[in-house]
């Protein structure tokens, strides 16, 4: 079990501090994380964390606080995420009940802490009571798709628990939860099972049998057990999620941002070096909660296809092009990880345009194209997504049409491109990805492809000839996709 939230640093547990790590580690507690409070006590935050490999910090300011610090607390805290290696950014948030600081004052705190979150992309440990609209408020509209975190102690009513998952954030249960006035035991419930971190809160929210007692990472164990009796599943299945889910929510994200998924890989390699620098908390893989995640969708798209051959003559090669030719299609996108998708494309052109004074015309004709791509995504986890794409096409002509001299062909093509997608979540419902791309398409069918002497006073006076001609379609897109969300 991993204590996400326990204030052991506090001066309650100067003198016992060693013990109750002792029944920690007995109870089965393998990590503690300790949220800061105030800039007063950061640096023996610092220092308890630093005197055991079980012990992790988060640091910010505590909204009870907010009212005494200046600005340069918030660099105090800066500094401290540049040179002390915190997991998060907390415990930061809004307090409604207690009448410590005015409400402006503490969102104005608030904000600043979850902008330096998403600056270092740490995971962020929030406190809320009594100000669930304004804490989902400004959440919402600092999520860009990089901010992770809890809601700890987490005390709301299903339809705040639906808020919170759907802006990406996880529940931590306390000592409340088995509390005989609880009331939140249709929240658990219904809180996923992959979303819930386990807290004690310490040496706050004694969970029942010790009421009365102060509270300790060891009794982490009776979230647990309350969480397991709720759900009606085992004990250690809670045990093995909650772990789980804590370890990847307070592991650091990198961000990677170059133009290749081999690159971006072995650049992941080498950072995970660095990070195996940090304490094993950040040993196993990284799960990192996606908001703009997408399994399989449907789209179309309208764009203009530009066609450049080069014709083989006896006197030499030379180049025609054919521009402003209207495409539109459709696609279906899957996506097997998140970094990669396959898609399967159709494009229909049509070449309504007469080349008058020219022999060897290309049009008019229909060119349809089957393609079957491999998108590879940089940064799939943010709201702006870059990609390369790669794979073959099969492209179909249609040349003289509508005159009685038809004639098709058809060639393999190999289609690269470049693009970006914007995601736009639709809560409940699913995504939609507005993408601009543009995709070429190179011809590698070389030999004995038709040209067409055409004559322009008559549409039907036309002439098939075989000639070598290498081709390739430039086809930039703005494309519309929809991806139903189907989370459970
Ligand atoms: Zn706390």
């Amino acid at each position: 079990m991993i204590d996400t939230h326990a204030h052991i640093d506090v001066k309650d547990f100067d003198d016992v501090r060693n013990d109750i790590l002792i029944r920690a580690e007995e109870s089965g507690v393998e990590k503690i994380i300790m949220p800061a409070i105030e800039p007063k006590t950061f640096n023996k935050l610092i220092d308890v964390a630093k005197s055991s490999e079980k012990l992790f910090f988060g640091i910010g300011i505590h909204p009870h606080n907010s009212n005494e610090v200046n600005g340069e607390a918030i660099n105090l805290v800066e500094k401290i995420i540049n040179e002390q290696n915190p997991i998060a950014v907390g415990e930061i948030g809004l307090d409604y009940f207690y009448d410590f600081s005015p409400p402006d004052v503490q969102k104005n705190l608030f904000r600043k802490h979850l902008k330096l979150a998403k600056k270092y992309n740490l995971p962020v440990i929030v406190h809320n009571r009594d100000a669930f609209e304004d804490i989902f408020a400004i959440l919402e509209d600092e999520q860009d798709g990089t901010l992770t975190g809890v809601l700890h102690c987490f005390s709301g009513n299903t339809e705040q628990l639906e808020k919170a998952l759907n802006l990406g954030f996880n529940v931590s249960f306390t000592g409340n939860i088995t509390f005989r006035k609880s009331n939140l035991e249709e929240t658990v419930r219904t809180a996923p099972l992959e979303k819930i971190l386990l807290e004690t809160d310490s040496p706050w929210m004694t969970p029942v049998p010790y009421r009365g007692k102060k509270n300790e990472p060891a009794f982490l164990k009776f979230i647990a057990e309350k969480i397991a009796e709720i759900k009606k599943i085992s004990i250690d299945e809670v045990i093995k999620m909650t772990t789980k889910n804590a370890k990847s929510l307070f592991k650091i994200v990198i961000l990677l941002f170059f133009f290749s998924f081999c690159v971006s890989s072995l650049i992941a390699q080498s950072t995970r070096t660095e990070e195996s620098e940090f304490k094993d908390l950040f040993s196993e893989e990284q799960e990192v909660f996606n908001p703009y995640e997408k399994s399989i969708g449907i789209g179309g798209f309208l764009g203009t296809n530009t066609i450049v051959q080069s014709i083989e003559e006896a006197k030499g090669t030379r180049d025609v092009s054919y521009e402003g030719i209207i495409f539109y299609g459709g696609l279906i996108n899957y996506f097997p990880w998140e970094f990669v998708s396959i898609q399967l494309g159709y494009v229909y052109s049509k070449n309504r345009k007469i080349v008058e004074k020219s022999k060897n015309l290309l049009g008019p004709n229909i060119h349809q194209v089957f393609e079957l791509g491999t998108q590879w995504y940089v940064n799939p986890n943010s709201r702006l997504n870059f990609f390369g794409t790669l794979g073959p096409s099969i492209i179909f002509n249609k040349f003289g049409e509508g005159t009685d001299k038809e004639k098709e062909n058809s060639s393999f093509a190999i289609n690269t491109g470049i693009g970006f997608n914007l995601n736009l979540p639709f809560t409940g419902v699913g995504l939609l990805t507005v993408s601009a791309e543009w995709r070429l398409s190179f011809d590698m069918t070389v030999s004995n492809t038709f040209g067409i002497i055409f004559n322009p006073n008559d549409p039907n006076d036309i002439k098939f000839v075989e000639q070598r001609i290498t081709s390739f379609f430039s086809l930039p897109r703005i494309v519309v996709a929809f991806y139903p969300f189907n989370r459970q």
